[in-house]
């Protein structure tokens, strides 16, 4: 996709958002929200956001995210986390919301009957498949993690960065650029990296919190998961396709929470005999969290979008129905379909 940077987000949408924050009084109520699941960009990027607002003297200020109210560890001491609420504690009917790092109004659960009926909303996303859902739209396909549209944000409200604001955009631009690895890795983000550990960041510490440490059963459980992986050569048009699974049984008999799988396609997707590789992970009964990537062949946003799904061009997810073996069947249908 090229478009013109001015194009992106949309002409006079900037001002739109500041104007919408400005025109608020202090105690109104403003309710931040992310996506389902939430990983550390969305939470990153939404919490470094409600830091600036307390910032400027907004008093009320809540952020939540549908589902369980379950924080991955990685991510429970980030700053302003104070600011989270579960789903049923947030504002009813809040003067703004701002909605972060969610691609479609289906990633909100039972959140977005509240977002569409806000009298303003704010989206700051950046998914190639964005629904192009809310009344102002802060949405840039190109930016590598959506804080790289909150700090802007934060910026054009005058709010200076300082060390918990920017841990928030790190941790946030940290996670979704792989470790500044994958190829939205521009100049633009090593200067805002630059900028955010100016302000007295240790990457180091927070690296090890987020990337380097999980309990003991979270490594046995992720050696058994790619201990059972299939490779499948012919797949994908001859370019290899590589998938595993995890069941919630697994979950429960090392006694872990969900969100130890979060980064287990990594492993997966390092896999040099395929291009495409596929998790399948059971959210409940026949119901799974399919994630996919491909090195390069394969848009799978767009096969993800075909089931109702979203992403990026090289990494995007659906939900899948019946056994793994179901799931990866469609994939692997949808692969040569896309190919040929
Ligand atoms: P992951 O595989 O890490 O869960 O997600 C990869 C990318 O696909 C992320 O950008 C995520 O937002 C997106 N994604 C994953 N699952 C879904 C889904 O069910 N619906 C949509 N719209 N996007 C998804
Ligand atoms: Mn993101």
């Amino acid at each position: 996709m090229t478009l013109p940077p001015e194009t992106v987000p949309a002409a006079g949408q900037w001002d739109a958002a500041v104007a919408a924050v400005r025109a608020l009084g202090g105690d109104a109520e403003i309710q931040l929200v992310c996506h389902v699941s939430p990983d550390g960009d969305a939470l990153g990027s939404m919490l470094g956001f409600g830091l600036g607002l307390r910032r400027l003297g907004y008093t009320r200020v809540r952020a939540t995210f549908p589902g369980k109210f379950t924080v991955p560890t990685p991510y429970a001491e980030l700053p302003g986390v104070d600011l989270l609420v579960p789903e049923a504690d947030a504002y009813p009917a809040p003067a703004l919301v701002l909605v972060f790092d969610v691609a479609g109004e289906s990633r909100l659960g039972g959140l977005a009957a509240r977002v569409a009926a806000a009298p303003v909303s704010v989206v700051l996303d950046h998914h190639a498949s964005n629904t192009g859902f809310g009344t102002i739209r802060l949405v840039d396909p190109r930016a590598a993690a959506t804080s790289v549209l909150a700090e802007q944000f934060v910026a054009r409200l005058g709010v200076p960065l300082d060390a918990e604001i920017a841990e928030c955009f790190y941790v946030a631009l940290a996670t979704d650029t792989g470790s500044f690895k994958f190829d939205m890795t521009t100049v633009a983000v090593h200067e805002l990296a630059a900028r955010l550990i100016a302000t007295g960041l240790r990457p180091g510490d927070i690296s090890r919190r987020i990337f380097d440490s999980r309990p003991f059963g979270a490594m046995k459980l992720t050696g058994e998961v790619l201990g059972r992986a299939v490779l499948e050569p012919a797949a994908a048009g001859g370019r290899g396709l590589v998938w595993t699974y995890a069941t919630l049984a697994d979950l429960a008999r090392h006694d872990q929470p969900p969100y130890v799988l979060d980064t287990l396609i990594d492993p997966v997707r390092s896999v040099a005999e395929a291009d495409v590789s596929v998790l399948v992970r059971q959210v409940a009964e026949r119901e799974w969290a399919v994630s996919l990537r491909s090195k390069g062949a394969v848009d799978v946003s767009r096969l993800a979008v075909s089931q109702g799904g979203g992403g990026h061009r090289l990494a995007a997810g659906f939900t899948g129905f019946g056994e793994p073996r179901d799931v990866v069947d469609i994939v692997r249908r949808l692969l040569d379909d896309f190919l040929n």
